[in-house]
């Protein structure tokens, strides 16, 4: 009996009639990135499992149950990374990047592997968008990242999603904070959930990021972290806020917004979409000062965020936003004996030569069948070669959309006749190059 094996539970197979809406979204957010003078960063997919607990934080979900961790015969152990900041950080100090002069900005797209309960959303191998901004304390760095995001959502087409931020202070605030919270969940003990009766010991803060609606209720009327903030702390918060003003970046204060990590200091955010339900948060993000010192780098102030693409796909679809069409067929070579397939073989080495997506018969199909097949895969235009052509040096060139026939050598002049014709077509169809066409044109007469 053959063997079925199918996909593991919480992964996505992302087929080649889908691929564009990838393309698309990280197209944007390659030129977006690179255009706020981020550059790429690429990082392993696993790494010692240490480096995790200490970054994201023992008493973080993450590292308490969604972890993929692996140990073989003598060797450390090692984590499926569950996300980009860790293995980056790792990375930009083992190899002396911060030497290389400050502010750096580095990007990554990656996959990341979470143990979770999967759902709409939420999956157990999902790609984020990331970014890390390294040497810089001043909140001019905080805006800077959190315009990227913004821009990256916005040249994707993207409504309705609304940015959230909110200051955490630095570790003296959040002392203070952290009594304060405690006093106010101490009486609702008994009503909470487990992890958050736990996490009222360990890491108050976290009850605020609870998923369960009744803590969410208790946690209503909690004192908020905006009263509790130092003078430094809430003066470099009234300048992200100030920042974004004059950037025209909307946003809304919203003191719940703690974070998962420890390492988390001052600004925190998070880009929610209203229309794909309970998993809403697209991005999240946040300054990071202690994170670079407590892997090993000297102390060095920083912020990233980090925006799940599976959800930014699911709201691009929710919300009907356009994607990058599949790029399709401009010529195909239609043969009839061995003389005009090996004619085709040469024509279509040219023609991508310089560019073009050429294709010719590979399954030995007839005349009807290969002129069904052009059409199929949408070829603009088709060629066919048979004898007479062969003997002629000459045939036609049929423009599929229509239908219209014109001669075309099969010689030396080949390239720039078809060239011509292809030119004149995309000048005809399509927007966006005869566009790009006429501005370069009216740059010329100036
Ligand atoms: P959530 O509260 O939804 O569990 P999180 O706080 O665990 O999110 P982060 O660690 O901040 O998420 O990751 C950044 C972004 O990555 C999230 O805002 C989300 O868009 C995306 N993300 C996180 N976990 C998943 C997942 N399991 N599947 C798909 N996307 C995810
Ligand atoms: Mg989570």
């Amino acid at each position: 009996m053959a063997l079925t094996v199918k996909r593991p539970n919480g992964t996505q197979d992302i087929v080649p009639n889908e691929v564009n809406k990838w393309h698309t979204v990280e197209s944007v957010v390659k030129d977006t990135a690179e255009q706020f003078g981020f550059r790429e960063i690429r990082i392993p997919t696993f790494e010692e499992t240490g480096l995790f607990v200490r970054s994201v934080g023992d008493t973080t979900d993450v590292v308490q149950k969604e972890m993929y961790t692996v140990s073989s015969a003598g060797e450390k152990t090692y984590t499926l990374r569950p996300e980009g900041t860790a293995g980056t950080i790792r990375a930009i100090i083992e190899n002396g990047i911060l030497n290389e002069g400050l502010p750096q900005k580095v990007y990554y797209t990656l996959s990341c592997f979470r143990h979770e309960k999967a759902q709409k959303g939420r999956l157990r191998e999902f790609h984020q968008f990331g970014c890390e901004l390294l040497g810089s304390a001043s909140p001019a760095a905080d805006a800077d990242a959190i315009a990227l995001a913004h821009n990256v959502l916005d040249r994707l087409g993207l409504k309705n999603i609304r940015l959230n931020i909110n200051s955490i202070g630095c570790p003296e605030c959040r002392a203070k904070y952290r009594e304060a919270l405690k006093a106010y969940f101490e009486p609702h003990r008994s009503e909470l959930c487990e992890t958050c009766r736990e996490r009222l010991d360990k890491n108050p803060m976290r009850l605020l990021d609870c998923k369960s609606k009744e803590d969410q209720e208790i946690a209503k009327d909690a004192p908020v972290i905006t009263d509790y903030l130092c003078e430094e702390c809430a003066a470099h918060f009234e300048s992200v806020k100030k920042q974004l003003g004059i950037m025209g970046i909307d946003f809304v204060v919203n003191p719940k917004i703690v974070r998962g990590l420890d390492y988390y200091t001052r600004t925190v955010f998070e880009f929610i979409s209203e229309d794909i339900g309970s998993q809403g948060t697209v991005c999240g993000g946040g300054r990071y000062d202690g994170l670079v010192e407590e892997l090993g780098g000297k102390p060095t102030p920083a912020l990233g965020f980090a925006m799940g693409l599976e959800r930014i796909l699911l709201t691009m679809e929710a919300q009907g936003c356009e994607f990058m069409e599949q790029r399709t067929c401009d010529l195909y070579l239609v043969s009839m004996g061995d003389a005009a397939a090996e004619k085709a073989v040469e024509i279509t080495a040219r023609l991508r030569e310089e560019g073009f997506y050429v294709e010719y018969d590979l399954v030995g199909r007839g005349l009807k069948a290969q002129m069904k097949y052009a059409d199929k895969i949408r070829a603009k235009y088709v060629i066919v070669i048979g004898d007479s052509e062969l003997e002629s040096g000459s045939a036609k060139l049929k423009n599929m959309a229509t239908g219209e026939q014109s001669d075309i050598s099969l010689g030396e002049a080949l390239l720039d006749d078809f060239g011509a014709k292809y030119y004149e077509m995309m000048l005809d169809t399509d927007d966006d190059f005869r566009s790009f066409v006429e501005a370069f044109a009216d740059n010329g007469q100036e």
